[in-house]
C-alpha cells in the first residue's frame, strides 16, 4: 500500500488561476500533451522557483515524480513518496515562469491524471496566445509576414476545435499536440520573431457569419487548392464555403526551400509488388500488379479513384485522401506511368490541399502580400475578427495575383516521408 501523501491537503484553497475577467485577457486551452504518443508510466515534473498543486497548501521546488498505481497517482518528492488521487495540477507561482515535464517546458499549468489505470495523461491548460507561440515556428518557415499567417490560422483552428469541431472533448483536453491537430512543443518552440507575429495580431481569428472559421491548411497545394468536399466526401461544401478551390500560384517557393523541393513536383517510382502491398491487397485475389489506371479525378485534378489491375482480379481505391494514405504518397495531384518494371508516379503538392498552402502563403509574404491579403486569398469571404471572434471585425478582400507558376523538374520523394 502506498502511504497517503504527508503535505496533503490543509483544506486550504489555493489561488493560483490567472484573473479571467480582465478585458483583453488570453482565453485559455486544454492541449493533451500526451495524446498519439507511446504509453507514459511516469512523468518528472520540475521547475524553477516555487510552484503550487491546486488542493495542496505547501509549495514545491525542485523536481516531482509522478507515476500511477492502481488508479492513483503517486508521488515521490526526494525521499518522500505517497498517493495523491487520480489528478493533480501544478501551476507556477510567479507569472512568467513555466514548468518542465520530461525536459519540455511550458507555460501554464499541467494537469497529471491516471489514464487505463496505470498509465498517465498530461494535460497543458495554456493561454492561446503562449499555445500559439509554441506551435508557429513548428509549422511554418522564418518570415515576419509568414508568421503572422500562421499565427492567425493557428488561433483560428484552435478555437475552432475547441469550440465548434470539439473532436478531443471526450479525450478531456481541447487539442492534441500532434500533427493530427497541430504541432504544439511549449517554450522550446519559442522564438522572437515568431513571438512578434503572435502579438501584432493578438486575439485575431478569422470568422465567416461570426463564427471561427475551420481554417484547414497543408504543405504545398502544387499549384491549385481543392474544394473541401473533394478532399473529404463526407463534409458539406455549403458548410464551409470558405473553402473552395484557389490557384495557388506561388508554391513553387518550396523549391527555395533547402530539402522540400519534392513538396511542389514530385515523382515516386514504385515497384508493382509494393504496390499491392500497400493497398493491402492479396496475393491470391489480385495476383500481380500489371496495371495502375487513374479512374476519376476531382475538378482540380486530384485523383479520385485508383484502379489496381492485377493478373488475378482488380480493385480499386475511392476518395482523394485515401488514394494518397493508401499509396503513402505526397499528395492525390498525380498521373501515372509505366516505365519498365515500374510504375512512375508524377505529382505535384503535398498534403490534402484543402485551405492555405503553407508554402504558398510564404511565396506570397516574400513577394510582399500583407497576411491579410493572403489570408483573404486562399479563405474567400471571411473576416478577422479580434477578441477571439468575439470583438470588431473586419472583411478581408483577396489582392490580383499576377504571378505565373514557375515550372520546374520534378524532384524524387525522399524514402520515409510522404
Ligand atoms: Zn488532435
Amino acid at each position: 500500500m502506498v502511504r497517503r501523501m504527508l503535505v496533503v491537503l490543509t483544506g486550504m484553497a489555493v489561488v493560483g488561476l490567472a484573473a479571467s475577467g480582465a478585458a483583453g485577457a488570453q482565453q485559455t486551452v486544454r492541449v493533451g500533451l500526451t495524446y498519439g504518443k507511446p504509453a507514459l508510466k511516469s512523468v518528472v515534473i520540475s521547475g524553477s522557483g516555487e510552484w503550487r498543486a491546486r488542493r495542496f497548501s505547501e509549495p514545491f521546488n525542485g523536481e516531482v515524480r509522478i507515476a500511477a498505481a492502481r488508479g492513483e497517482l503517486v508521488l515521490q518528492i526526494g525521499a518522500r513518496r505517497g498517493g495523491v488521487g487520480p489528478w493533480i495540477e501544478l501551476r507556477p507561482n510567479e507569472q512568467g515562469r513555466s514548468l518542465t515535464a520530461d525536459g519540455s517546458a511550458y507555460r501554464g499549468s499541467l494537469r497529471v491524471e491516471v489514464h487505463a489505470n496505470a498509465q498517465l495523461k498530461v494535460v497543458n491548460i495554456v493561454g492561446v496566445e503562449d499555445y500559439v507561440r509554441g506551435v508557429v515556428t513548428n509549422e511554418m518557415f522564418e518570415h515576419p509576414g509568414a508568421f503572422k499567417v500562421q499565427a492567425v490560422i493557428s488561433r483560428t483552428l484552435a478555437v475552432y476545435i475547441r469550440d465548434i469541431e470539439k473532436k478531443h472533448a471526450r479525450d478531456g483536453f481541447d487539442i492534441c499536440a500532434t500533427g493530427h491537430c497541430q504541432v504544439y512543443r511549449g517554450v522550446n518552440s519559442e522564438r522572437r520573431l515568431a513571438d512578434e507575429a503572435v502579438a501584432a495580431t493578438r486575439g485575431e481569428v478569422l470568422t465567416y457569419r461570426g463564427r471561427p472559421i475551420f481554417s484547414a491548411y497543408h504543405a504545398n497545394a502544387g499549384g491549385r487548392t481543392q474544394p473541401v468536399d473533394e478532399a473529404w466526401p463526407g463534409s458539406i461544401r455549403r458548410k464551409f464555403p470558405y473553402l473552395s478551390a484557389v490557384a495557388s500560384p506561388y508554391d513553387g517557393q518550396a523549391n527555395d526551400l533547402p530539402g522540400y523541393a519534392w513538396c511542389y513536383r514530385w515523382r515516386r517510382e514504385m515497384r508493382p509488388e509494393e504496390i499491392r502491398k500497400l493497398i493491402g491487397g492479396s496475393e491470391r485475389r489480385l495476383g500481380e500488379v500489371r496495371d495502375v489506371v487513374v479512374k476519376r479525378t476531382t475538378s482540380t485534378g486530384r485523383v479520385r479513384e485508383l484502379e489496381i489491375v492485377g493478373t488475378r482480379g482488380r480493385t480499386s481505391v475511392t476518395g482523394a485522401s485515401k488514394v494518397r494514405g493508401a499509396l503513402g504518397v505526397p499528395s492525390a495531384l498525380f498521373e501515372v506511368e509505366r516505365d519498365g518494371g515500374c510504375f512512375v508516379l508524377h505529382g505535384r503538392g503535398r498534403g490534402h490541399g484543402v485551405g492555405l498552402s503553407q508554402h504558398g502563403a510564404l511565396g506570397m509574404a516574400k513577394a510582399g502580400h500583407r497576411y491579410e491579403e493572403i489570408l483573404a486569398h486562399f479563405y474567400r469571404g471571411v473576416e478577422l475578427t479580434e477578441n477571439y471572434g468575439s470583438g470588431k471585425s473586419r472583411k478581408l478582400l483577396p489582392p490580383e495575383l499576377h504571378f505565373e507558376a514557375l515550372e520546374s523538374s520534378p524532384v524524387t520523394v525522399p524514402p520515409g516521408v510522404s
